[in-house]
């Protein structure tokens, strides 16, 4: 115990304010996006989106794995997603290392062997973009009618680029 209690008592603080009880949960703005977990990233402002506007999922590298492809199915046919953004990051730790680099990085930290832990790296992150764009699109359960784009987001001017 103690250990969370500035974030539990800025979460009083928040509760204070909170105003969307009974709001629904469905994207207000009919946005889905597919991030990097980057703390350098804030997907919902960086394209002057509020809580309640969209759906968000977020892993190393922004990659549209297996499980982000749940949500985009869900989003789209549960949740009023009509627009999908594929964002991965610039200086992102999962594009600038092999696998091998991290994994002794997590090694060194940890103290113990981690050979049998896998790391999403990825060796062309252009490349990586461009097929997670198109297997969204390609997906038997989105329909054609739901925009899909890849975008790179340069975590030192705040901008993103359209890359697909
Ligand atoms: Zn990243």
């Amino acid at each position: 115990m103690g250990d969370f209690d500035d974030l539990l008592a800025a979460n009083r603080d928040y509760a204070a304010d909170f105003d969307m009880a009974g709001f629904d949960g469905v994207a207000h703005a009919g946005v889905a996006i597919v991030t990097c977990m980057d703390s350098r990233i804030a997907p919902l402002a960086m394209v002057g989106l509020h809580p309640g506007d969209a759906k968000i999922f977020r892993n190393p590298g922004g990659r549209v794995t297996p499980q982000a492809m749940e949500a985009l199915v869900l989003g789209v046919h549960l949740l009023n997603v009509k627009r999908v953004l594929v964002i991965p990051h610039t200086r992102c730790a999962m594009a600038s290392n092999t696998q091998e680099e991290i994994r002794d990085r997590i090694a060194a930290s940890a103290g113990v062997d981690s050979s049998w832990q896998l790391y999403s790296v990825v060796t062309d992150q252009m490349a990586a973009l461009e097929d997670d764009v198109h297997r969204v699109r390609a997906h038997p359960l989105i329909p054609d009618t739901v925009e899909v784009g890849g975008f790179l987001y340069d975590v030192d001017t705040g901008l993103l680029d359209q890359k697909f």
